[in-house]
């Protein structure tokens, strides 16, 4: 290779965080002021300008406003007069490279405007091409070009583009006049229309603007340039950007820099043009050049399709010397960054330009794939390897997906990959229709519910779809949210599909599809496939997933167990490697069909001798139960909860009763049922609660009622003798729920040990067990030292304890949540992700009083965020002996603990770089 990148430590870089005054960075003539290595500065898109203009590489030349301008933008709400003076002296050299001058007249220098974040935020921000085109320039360029066509072309993109992104027009005030004019035309594509045409597009989009923003299109370009330069920065925050940032766990703070590069024109003509792609297949990792481009194209053109790209290996035979640089360079890149690239490149007058290249996102089974195949290749080592995958995305292996080798894909369209897995089914347009035509199941009638969005009411048919597509809505609307839920696939806000549900019709790129039309969905990527493909079942065993643990699992120092209530979710989280059950909530067995009646007698019993007749008719069925659970996790810890909801869960509603009551009393006043109803309707009445989540629940049950924990106590440790003398390795953990003190706990580890002693004594047989407590209130974290007197283990309950810290009720946070999020007051939902400032601190203060007292005391999670790589990092980094978190989640957890603790051998590694 005839050039090298250059590695060297540069000194720009030590500049720009000292003297953060530097906020402009030129790129051009085969030097750069940066490097690939400031992607704090320069986000990642600049950072990756610079190096390829560093490398030789043909990229146009320009400059990069740095992030800090933007952290300033947003303090201040304007740009300061030394970032314009760096930027007009900047500008200024950028002229002098091109020869060129921004707005000239005779030999106009045209430029794009766009974002570029640390991390990738995929069509989040906005971009802005073809600045410096005014009435003027837009002439000379007709005449330099001798196409008067294209230079009208510019024009009317770049007004279109200005007006939506920096003048807030909607984009539809333009559609309408471009679609309208091509109507008269009787023209079917863009490039249909002529020079002349596009001149009168452009005087009518000029009325447009006037007529929304109530301003002119401006002509002076250096305004133009900072106007559209304080609009990306403003970008920054807009409701789409944030969201993403949300859900990538990316820091609001960070900022946008905006490159400012020379344009270069795919639209000049037939030998023109413009694409995308990877340096390897970012869907399911394959090792091919993977991509599609435009001829005679703008870059916008290739994504918005309103002309359908072609495959990148067409390029060979358009033009081949092109295409064989651009694989040059691609491949050049990826060995370079050693990580899968994301390029765009344009074609101007058959010569190749690149604009961007950044780290490739993927999907989990493709970031599996990659990293094992890097390994191999030995473009990277196996700690890299496990290093690269986001522990999430392994949720991936876990769902069914398409069998891309089956047939031909043909993507209609990409939406938002809402939720993941596949779905392959006939179209319906409606709840009621998907119920009747799924019939029994999703498997023998299979159907994709397509709505514009869904609403509540849609649930029963959102239930027995095997997929859900919407063409509105984000990823937090009703279809993304339920269906992520339900574990169903779905994609939503395909904005490029017209739903017609009365018609019960669909339209996408021209084609029209009918009730009961084939379709298949990919909510891992998003992609709505035309027709019947195959699907693959999930597959936790994959030998590339074994390939991945193999490499992480020796750095893993603590425990992955999961929270399952019965044998079958035991046996399906072992599967996925859970060393033990860290939850094992009781009382899901009352609800059983076969128990909720003895569970009632026991609750409605007014003498404790019926409520221990009652209870004697569960306890075979807790015993039988527990078996299966110990059976199933043969040699492993089972954590055991006792009863933690309020008793009037398991009654029917008090409203429910009263309107049973009512009707029976105006229908049949003499019947029986209704005497029964009114006993029942007393005891609801009872046990009501005006706040039962801080109520009758948890371990003040088991002290008022102290017969259940008896009962729970026995059929525990019965389970456990009776397994353990089938040869089965058992080991109990009798878990107390809800404490905030010493007396509290040693209340209830009093009759645990008493019904121990009478279980072991009755059946001349002893087995290990542990009695401990959740840690799930404030005060439980405060006196930890005291429990730790008693208890033998401690697991945080941290949904509990994160709303009772908060005083936030977990059940309707979502009233006020999206306004915190959106007013930046939380970064993240603290239900998913551990708040580390304020329950953290609880969470630390608890293991370390705890151990203070018993320094052997062992430690873990069994909160929601067991599950959470963030959250597992910090179990990690407070000492914690395991994590527990539900089935599925057992292979992210996993992979997260090893992640942690490998960041922590090697301080400075950075886990999840896909990011
Ligand atoms: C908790 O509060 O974190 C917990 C695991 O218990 P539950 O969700 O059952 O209240
Ligand atoms: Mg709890």
């Amino acid at each position: 290779m005839a050039t090298t990148f250059p590695e060297v430590e540069s000194e720009t870089m030590a500049t720009a965080t000292q003297a953060p005054t530097k906020y402009v960075f030129f790129f051009g003539g085969g030097k750069a002021e940066g490097d690939g290595k400031m992607k704090d500065v320069l986000g990642g898109k600049g950072a990756g300008l610079a190096e390829m203009t560093n490398a030789g590489l043909p990229v146009p030349p320009g400059f990069t406003i740095q992030t800090e301008a933007c952290r300033e933008f947003m303090k201040t709400g304007k740009t300061s007069a030394e970032i314009e003076r760096q930027m007009k002296e900047a500008l200024r050299s950028l002229e002098t490279l091109q020869g060129q001058k921004l707005g000239g007249h005779d030999n106009p220098l045209l430029v794009s405007v766009r974002s570029g974040a640390k991390f990738s935020m995929p069509g989040m921000m906005d971009t802005i091409l073809n600045l410096g085109l005014n009435d003027k320039s837009v002439e000379a360029l007709a005449t330099k070009s001798n196409n008067p066509r294209f230079a009208y072309d510019s024009y009317r993109r770049l007004i279109q583009m200005f007006g939506n992104v920096v003048l807030e027009i909607p984009k539809h005030a333009f559609d309408e006049v471009f679609d309208a004019k091509k109507k008269t035309k009787k023209a079917k594509l863009d490039t249909d229309l002529d020079a002349k045409t596009l001149k009168e597009v452009v005087a009518e989009y000029k009325k447009v603007v006037q007529k929304h923003a109530k301003r002119e299109f401006p002509q002076d370009a250096v305004e133009q340039l900072a106007m559209a330069r304080d609009a990306v920065f403003r970008s920054w925050n807009n409701d789409r950007a944030k969201h993403y940032r949300r859900m990538n766990n990316i820091d609001d703070m960070l900022g946008t820099a905006v490159n400012v590069q020379a344009m270069v024109f795919g639209n000049l003509g037939e030998t023109s043009g413009t694409g995308v792609g990877f340096t390897r297949n970012p869907a399911n990792g394959a090792n091919e050049f993977y991509g599609e481009f435009l001829m005679n194209a703008q870059g916008e053109d290739v994504v918005a399709g309103v002309r359908t790209p072609v495959h990148i290996s067409e390029l060979k035979s358009v033009n081949p010397e092109a295409y064989e640089q651009l694989r040059q360079i691609t491949t050049r890149l990826e060995k370079h960054y050693r990580d899968i690239q994301d390029f765009e490149f344009t074609i101007q007058e058959g010569k190749l330009y690149m604009l961007q290249t950044r780290n490739g996102k993927r999907t989990g089974l493709a970031a599996v794939k990659i990293a094992i195949d890097m390994v191999s290749e030995g473009l990277i080592t196996k700690e890299e390897g496990f290093m690269r995958v986001e522990p999430n995305q392994l949720y991936d292996f876990l769902v069914p997906r398409l069998d891309e080798k089956s047939t031909k894909i043909e993507v209609l369209t990409t939406g938002l990959p809402a939720s993941p897995g596949a779905a392959v089914g006939q179209i319906v347009f409606s709840a009621e229709e998907a119920v009747k035509k799924a019939g029994h199941g999703t498997t023998k009638n299979p159907v994709i519910l397509v709505r514009a969005e869904t609403t509540p009411e849609d649930i029963a048919g959102m239930e027995v779809a095997a997929g859900i597509l919407t063409s509105r809505g984000g990823m937090t609307s009703h279809a993304a949210v339920v269906t992520r839920g339900m574990g169903k696939c779905c994609v939503a806000g395909a904005g490029e599909i017209e739903v017609h549900e009365k018609t019960k019709e669909m339209k996408v790129k021209g084609q029209l599809f009918r009730e009961g039309d084939w379709l298949s969905l990919d909510g891992t990527t998003g992609r709505v496939i035309k027709g019947k493909l195959n699907t693959l079942p999930a597959s936790p065993d994959d030998p590339m997933l074994r390939q991945l643990f193999a490499w992480s699992e020796p750095h893993r120092t603590i425990g992955v167990r999961a929270n399952a209530d019965i044998p079958r979710d035991a046996i399906q989280a072992r599967a996925f490697g859970a060393e033990g059950i860290g939850l094992c909530r009781t009382e899901h067995m009352f609800f059983a069909e076969d128990r909720i009646n003895h569970m009632r007698a026991m609750i409605l019993a007014t003498t404790e001798k019926d409520r221990r007749a009652a209870l004697k008719k569960l306890l075979p069925m807790q015993r039988a139960d527990f078996v299966g659970i110990f059976r199933a996790m043969d040699g492993f810890p089972v954590t055991i909860r006792t009863l933690d909801p309020p008793l009037h869960e398991f009654l029917p509603s008090r409203e429910e009763l009263m309107v049973q009551i009512g009707v029976l009393e105006a229908t049949k006043p003499k019947s029986p049922k209704l005497k029964e109803l009114k006993t029942l309707l007393k005891r609801v009445n009872d046990l009501h609660e005006l706040n039962p989540m801080l109520g009758h629940r948890g371990c003040r049950l088991g002290i008022t009622y102290p017969e259940i924990t008896e009962m729970q106590a026995r059929a525990i440790l019965e389970a456990a003798v009776q397994v353990s003398k089938e040869g089965v390795k058992v080991f109990p953990e009798i878990m107390i729920p809800l404490t905030g003190g010493l007396k509290e706990m040693a209340n209830q580890g009093a009759i645990v040990r008493r019904v121990a002693e009478e279980v072991f004594a009755e059946k001349e047989k002893k087995v290990e067990y542990l009695v401990g407590t959740m840690i799930e209130l404030p005060r439980a974290a405060l006196v930890a030292d005291e429990i730790a007197k008693d208890a033998q283990f401690f697991s945080f309950g941290t949904n509990d304890l994160t709303q009772t810290t908060f005083g936030f009720s977990r059940d309707d946070i979502n009233k006020f949540l999206p306004a915190y999020l959106s007013e930046g007051i939380l970064k993240q939902d603290p239900f998913a992700v551990l708040d580390r400032e304020g329950v953290g601190q609880l969470v630390r203060m608890g293991v370390e009083k705890g151990r203070k007292t018993n320094p052997k005391l062992k430690v873990g999670i069994c909160g929601e965020h067991g599950g959470e790589p963030s959250s597992v990092e910090f179990c990690f980094q407070v000492g914690m002996n395991y994590v527990s978190c539900s089935p599925f989640r057992v292979l992210t957890a996993r992979l997260a603990a090893a992640q942690a603790a490998y960041v922590k051998e090697h301080s400075g590694a950075e886990a999840g770089r896909t990011k």
